[in-house]
This record gives structure tokens, C-alpha cells and sequence, in this order.
């Protein structure tokens, strides 16, 4: 977790004003000041005279010997029997966290059963940097000085237009001395660069796209949602291509019209998403929304948390985090791609965005549109309820129809020894490329191989301080732990047997599919779309926007290029392992195929070309493959929610994971015994394990885990929070909770 930065010296500039008053409190108010720290609760502070603080308001106060950042939570009359109170050091000038957004912040940590602190780090985060500077460029002016020297001529003509110092002297080619004597000489001169980006003001009266029919009624339904205030969730449910963004656009359009302050919030589970629905909304808006996830500059969050603190930044488009902004006036709230898993948050403090989406917007009293072409489970069984308002579009957009989905069954045809693309795969990639059209060949797997194997010994690598395998990436000729980012040269022995050139690479990655395609199709152009080769949102976008102009015949991709992009030349998809997620053994494994392979099939044909998907698979008489090659949901939901319901899964039952991790076996198998022998006894909830976490070893660290399961009707939050606190994890142990975990690493 990050930690809030120390309140500097500078930044508080009454901090002796409570100097004298420890002590004396006596007729002056308490303060309840929360910390962004993993800290239960709220601290007491006396309030010093005058300051008029109110709930809400950013603080620094001290806290052991550092002076911190919170935010005043409620405030006590009475003193409390006499107990020396530290008191509030000083305002902050930030604008204060809203009510509805501290309201949000301590409903999360209740139902996350952890501590209010964490979800209020997040909140707070966008503070941690300082606000943007000024930029200043370099540019060339008056006449040319006396000793023009070769190096100085080319820092003049790279100066021409303005242009920042570090820049200048790459292009150049000179040292930052060279730049200097310019600078002195006045021959170069500071100018300030144009500010980033203002928070322009959305237009939502600017004209939409012409809907058709069933995009219109879909539309007026959720539009008329947004635009009333009070609060309500709908499913906006139509497969991929059927225009469920333009009609969350014409929502977002009411929403922004109905009230003069009104603020809509788009999440996104990919950061590779965002830019092109960032001109989408800019095109429709006539001004581009603001930007909130990993890949916005600490200065520009910090602008934007104050932008959307004040009401100014009146469209936010991000990742799940954006959902603990500083909202003044929240009307709607969209959650693209609902049933993504990326809206899990693993670490830290552990919370399911899609479902916070709608506490929040519970909290806010605004409507919450939750869309998806293969809606989670969770979310089809509340529209089915009628908890939620469900909203269809049934058809593609215009021309464009849904692609056939076959299944080729690698027992009937298998690839050839060492190969991965079965026969019927090549033979329709060689069609497709005839025709001029393209090929998305899907797996999900990064890198060359996933294995790598001793031929001598039979040993399989691991990293040296998890139990995942090492995955080979032949770009880079390492060896890469996925999980913990643990990466070493491929030896030339086996580390175990000592035996020379005896490791083999065992099943394939993107890298090794690529390297199969190239060789099957020497004349197309490929390229591979990965965490590896597109590392940031810039080359997704680039990538992406090559590969939507025709410039590739094929790509092969994992499933950040399964979702949401438009590609008008695509007409085949081929999965290469339709059966990977199947073998995850956890209990949305069938789900989640189901999603994934439903999305990437969901890429082909999305223009007036029909569209094709293969899946090969060994399992083609799996229930889930028969549901994804009829295009039977309905069909596949009935199975899969009958199976939950007799065993007492979600939705029908509720989970919780509590996840031990220590680096003494023998220290930590002893407290999991302690903790399964402290868990209460109820009616409604059973128990499970400790098991080994199937990933035992991660980082050094040894994982157990034990289960709780629950009837709808417990409370599993008391349960839990009882449960806690029967136990004390001894050093260097850690306890977690999941509620509702989704991943069983
Ligand atoms: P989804 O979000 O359901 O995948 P999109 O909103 O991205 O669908 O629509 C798919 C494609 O069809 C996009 O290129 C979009 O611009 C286009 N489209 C959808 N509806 C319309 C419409 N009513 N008028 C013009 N283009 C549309």
C-alpha cells in the first residue's frame, strides 16, 4: 500500500497553534481524525480554537513522530475524564473529502471487513503527489551568437519550436552543458509550455449517433434512469458490436443535462480500453473526459482529484479505483464490461469494483448501468430477481452479424507433433488471408512456453522462492515468474541434474504460436499483443489502432485484445486453447470460459464481413463448449446456476477466504490449526480447511487457506469479524480476509 506522503513543515504553517493545548480540552470540541494508514479507527484530536473544522476536512495531525494527512470523521463534546489529547496541528487548503464519498469510504471497509484506513488511501491517493509545475521549453531566439560550433548549430535548428531542455539535448545530441551557454548567451530562451489538458466543460446537447430502434428504446430506458435522481441499477445487456456504448453515451448525455453539476463516472477493467472510449465520449461531449488509472502522471492526479473534488471535472473515464474519487454531484455510474475480472482487487485492500459501483451508488442516490455482452452471474441472477432493470440489445449494430462458432475437436484433428494450430485452423487462416482479411489467433498465455522441463531429470523450473512454474520468453531469452515478476537467464544445465542442454520447452505461449504462424505464412504480417510487447496504454493504442487500418494479417494476442476493439477486417478468430480456463479447478472456471471465449469469438465479423471463430479443444463434449458453439447463454446460465445452487455457491450462498501467510512452515501450519479451531460455531455457515493455498510458496512466503461458506440469511460480516477476533496472528504472520474471493491462488 502507499503510504500518504509526511506533511511537511511547509504545508503547516499553523502547527504550533496546538502546542500549548495538550491537556486542555475542556469545553472545546474532540475531533476524530482518520489516517489513510491500515489503522481500525479514528483517533482523537482537540480541536484549537477558532479552526471551525467541520467532517470531512483534510487535516495533518500528529501521529507518533510524524505529522500526517487525514480527515475529520465527527467530532465528541465530551472530555474524556480528563486525557491529555494532542491536538489538530492544521488545516489543509485541499478541498475536503464530500459526505457521500467518506460515507462510501467506511461502508467499503465494513464490508470488505477491513480496516477504515485502507479504502481511505485509496481515496486519498491522488493527494500523495504535488500539484503539477509549470513546464517550461527551450526555443531558438535572436541572431545566431559568434562561435556557432557544430553542436550548437544543431541545438539551435532543434529548437525552432519550443521544446523541453531533456529533449533538446537527446535530439541534439549534446550535453546539457551546450544548452546551458545557449541559455546564458540568450540564444535559447524559457517559455512556458501550454498547460495540460483544462477540465473542459461536456456539451450534452452536441448531437448523437442516429440509434436504431432497439438502441433507441434501450436508450430512453436507461437515459430516463440517469436523468431522475434517486437511485437504481441496470443491466444493459447485448453482445459484443450491438452498440451498448452509444447507448450508455445517451444516458451519460441525460444524466449531464438534467443537472447543471451533474458528474458521470465510466469504469473500464483495461487501461488499453479507456483511450478509445475517452474519444468517444470526447467526440460525442465535444470536450475529452478526465483520465483516472495507472498510467496518469502523479501531478495530473493530483489536478484531477481536485477537479473532480470541486465539481469541475464533470466526466471521469477509469480503472477501479477511480470509484473512491471526491464526487460533489454523482448522477450515473457505468461499468463497462461488468463481468471482468480484473474488477477483483487482489492486494491490499481486497474489494470487487463492480459491487461497489452499486453500493456507491446507493450511497450517491444516482443510477448505476452495469453493461456486458456476457454478464457475470451474480448480475444476470439480479436482473432475472428484478433487483436490477434489464435492458437488451439483441442484434449487432447495422450490417454486422454474429460470427459462426465451431468447435475443432483435437482428438479428431490433432496438430502436427510440436505444433499448436490444427489443420482446419490453417486451412481457414489461409482463406482469410486470401481474401485480404485478418486473423486474431487467441491465447492466453504470455511468453514462449509456460514450462520448462529437464529431459535428463524431469524436473520442472520454478522460481527459487514460489511454487509457479518459470515461463520461458524467447524475446528476451529469460525465464519469468508471472506471479512475483522473478526473472533469470536460461541456463545452459539443469539446475537440479547438472545436465547439459537437456531443457525443453513445453507447450506453447503467444511467442511460440507467432513463431509457428511465421513459418506457416511466411508472407503475412504479424504481430503479437501482449503485457509483453504492449506495455503501456500508448503502444496498445498504437497497436490497436494498426491492426483496425489492415496493417497486420494476423495477430496473436492474449485477452487484452479480447475485449471492446473494433477491428473491420477481422473475420477470424482462432482460440488456441479453448480449454485453459477450464482447468483453473475454481468455482467460476466455467464462467469465465464461458466469458472469455464468448468475447473473443465476439471479434470477428463486426463490420458488414461475416465473421468465423474456431476453438480448438480436447473437451469439445464439456457442457460449456456445446453452450458456446449453440450461442446457447440461457442454456449454459440454467446448468451452471443449477450447480451452484446445490452446493450453496454464490449467488446463492456466500463465500469468504481468510488467507494466512508466514515464512515458517511449521509456525504457520500451527496458527491455521488455531484459527479452524477458533471459527464460532453458527447455524448457516460451514467451515473448510486450512488447506494449502494452491500456489503454497509465493515470494518466500508460505499460503494457507480456509473457506467460509454461508447461507444467504447469515450475517457473514459478524461472523467474520467474531471470528478475528478469537485470534491473534503471532509475528510475522499476516492475516487476510477475502470476502467473496474469486481467486484461489
Ligand atoms: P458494444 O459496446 O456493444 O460492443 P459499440 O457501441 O462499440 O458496441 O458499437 C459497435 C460499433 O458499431 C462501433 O463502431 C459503433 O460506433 C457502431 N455503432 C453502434 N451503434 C451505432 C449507431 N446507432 N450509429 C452508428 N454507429 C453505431
Amino acid at each position: 500500500m502507499e503510504s500518504p506522503a509526511d506533511i511537511r513543515a511547509a504545508d503547516t504553517s499553523e502547527a504550533a497553534v496546538g502546542e500549548g493545548d495538550r491537556g486542555g480540552a475542556a469545553g472545546r470540541r474532540i475531533v476524530q481524525v482518520l489516517f489513510p494508514l491500515p489503522l481500525p479507527e479514528a483517533f482523537d484530536y482537540a480541536e484549537p480554537e477558532g479552526m471551525g473544522l467541520a467532517v470531512g476536512d483534510m487535516v495533518a495531525a500528529p501521529l507518533g513522530p510524524r505529522t500526517l494527512r487525514g480527515v475529520v470523521t465527527g467530532f465528541s463534546d465530551a472530555g474524556r475524564g480528563g486525557r491529555a489529547l494532542k491536538a489538530v496541528s492544521a488545516r489543509l487548503d485541499d478541498p475536503p473529502l464530500p459526505a457521500n464519498t467518506l460515507a462510501f469510504v467506511l461502508w467499503a471497509a465494513r464490508y470488505a471487513v477491513d480496516a477504515s484506513g485502507q479504502p481511505l488511501a485509496i481515496a486519498l491517493r491522488g493527494l500523495n503527489a504535488p500539484r503539477p509545475r509549470p513546464e517550461r521549453r527551450l526555443v531558438a531566439q535572436g541572431p545566431a551568437p559568434p562561435r556557432l560550433t557544430a553542436s550548437r548549430r544543431r541545438v539551435l535548428a532543434a529548437a525552432a519550436q519550443p521544446i523541453a531542455r531533456a529533449d533538446l539535448a537527446r535530439a541534439a545530441g549534446v550535453s546539457d552543458g551546450v544548452i546551458r551557454a545557449l541559455l546564458e548567451q540568450g540564444a535559447l530562451a524559457a517559455v512556458a509550455a501550454p498547460a495540460e489538458a483544462p477540465f473542459a466543460a461536456p456539451d450534452p446537447a452536441r448531437p448523437g449517433a442516429i440509434l436504431d430502434p432497439s438502441q433507441a428504446a434501450a436508450a430512453t430506458a436507461l437515459s430516463a434512469m440517469a436523468a431522475a435522481r434517486g437511485f437504481g441499477v441496470a443491466l444493459l445487456d447485448g453482445v459484443t458490436g450491438s452498440g451498448k456504448t452509444e447507448v450508455y453515451l445517451e444516458a451519460a448525455a441525460a444524466a449531464l443535462g438534467a443537472r447543471a453539476d451533474a458528474q458521470v463516472l465510466v469504469l473500464l477493467p483495461e487501461i488499453a480500453l479507456t483511450e478509445a472510449v475517452i474519444d468517444r465520449f470526447a467526440a460525442r461531449f465535444g470536450a475529452a473526459p478526465a483520465q483516472w488509472h495507472s498510467g496518469v502522471s502523479p501531478p495530473r492526479r493530483r489536478e484531477t482529484w481536485e477537479a473532480v473534488a470541486t465539481g469541475r471535472a464533470r466526466i471521469v473515464v477509469g480503472a477501479r479505483s477511480a470509484l473512491f474519487l471526491p464526487f460533489t454531484a454523482l448522477a450515473l455510474i457505468v461499468v463497462d464490461e461488468e463481468h471482468d475480472g480484473s474488477y477483483k482487487q487482489e492486494d491490499g485492500f481486497i474489494y470487487q469494483a463492480r459491487d461497489l459501483a452499486v453500493a456507491r451508488g446507493k450511497i450517491e442516490g444516482c443510477a448505476v448501468i452495469l453493461a456486458s455482452a456476457t454478464p457475470s452471474l451474480e448480475t444476470l441472477w439480479n436482473a432475472k430477481a428484478g433487483r436490477y432493470r434489464w435492458v437488451r440489445l439483441n442484434d449487432r449494430h447495422g450490417a454486422a452479424s454474429m460470427p459462426a462458432i465451431e468447435l475443432i475437436d483435437l482428438r479428431a484433428h490433432p496438430p502436427e507433433a510440436g505444433q499448436w494450430l490444427a489443420p482446419p485452423l490453417v486451412t481457414a487462416m489461409a482463406e482469410t488471408l486470401a481474401r485480404g482479411e485478418q486473423t486474431l489467433l487467441f491465447l492466453n498465455r504470455r511468453g514462449y512456453a509456460p514450462v520448462v522441463l529437464c529431459r535428463a531429470c524431469g524436473e520442472r523450473l520454478k522460481a527459487p522462492d514460489s511454487d509457479s512454474w518459470l515461463v520461458e520468453h524467447r524475446y528476451t531469452g529469460r525465464l519469468v515468474c508471472h506471479l512475483t515478476g522473478f526473472s533469470m537467464a536460461k541456463p545452459e544445465r539443469c539446475p537440479q541434474c547438472g545436465a547439459k542442454d537437456s531443457l525443453v520447452s513445453i507447450g506453447p505461449g503467444v511467442e511460440r504460436v507467432e513463431e509457428e504462424a511465421r513459418l506457416k505464412f511466411p508472407d503475412a504480417r504479424l504481430a503479437v499483443f501482449s503485457s509483453d510487447t504492449v506495455t503501456d496504454a500508448a503502444a496498445a493504442r498504437a497497436m490497436i489502432e494498426a491492426m483496425a487500418r489492415g496493417e497486420f494479417d494476423i495477430m496473436v494476442a492474449t485477452q487484452g485484445a479480447a475485449k471492446g476493439h473494433n477491428f473491420p477486417l477481422l473475420t477470424l478468430v482462432g482460440v488456441v486453447d479453448g480449454d485453459l480456463g477450464l482447468k483453473g479447478g475454481d468455482l467460476r472456471a466455467a464462467e469465465r470460459t464461458y466469458q472469455l471465449l464468448t468475447q473473443v469469438s465476439g471479434r470477428a465479423g463486426r463490420r458488414e464481413r461475416p465473421g468465423r471463430a474456431l476453438i480448438q479443444t480436447w473437451a469439445a463434449d464439456h457442457p460449456v463448449m456445446r453452450a458456446i458453439a449453440a450461442g446457447d447463454r440461457d442454456g449454459f446460465l440454467a446448468v451452471e446456476l443449477e450447480e451452484r445452487r446445490a452446493v450453496g455457491l454464490p449467488p446463492f450462498g456466500r463465500l469468504a477466504a481468510v488467507i494466512l501467510s508466514g515464512p515458517d512452515a511449521g509456525a504457520l501450519d500451527a496458527f491455521a490449526q488455531a484459527v479452524a479451531a477458533a471459527a464460532p460455531a453458527a447455524q448457516g455457515v460451514s467451515v473448510f480447511g486450512p488447506a494449502d493455498a494452491p500456489l503454497g510458496l509465493v515470494r518466500g512466503l508460505r499460503r494457507k487457506r480456509l473457506l467460509a461458506r454461508a447461507e444467504r440469511s447469515v450475517d457473514l460480516r459478524a461472523y467474520l469479524v467474531a471470528w478475528r477476533a478469537r485470534v491473534k496472528p503471532p509475528n510475522r504472520i499476516r492475516m487476510v480476509i477475502d470476502v467473496d474471493p474469486y481467486s484461489f491462488l
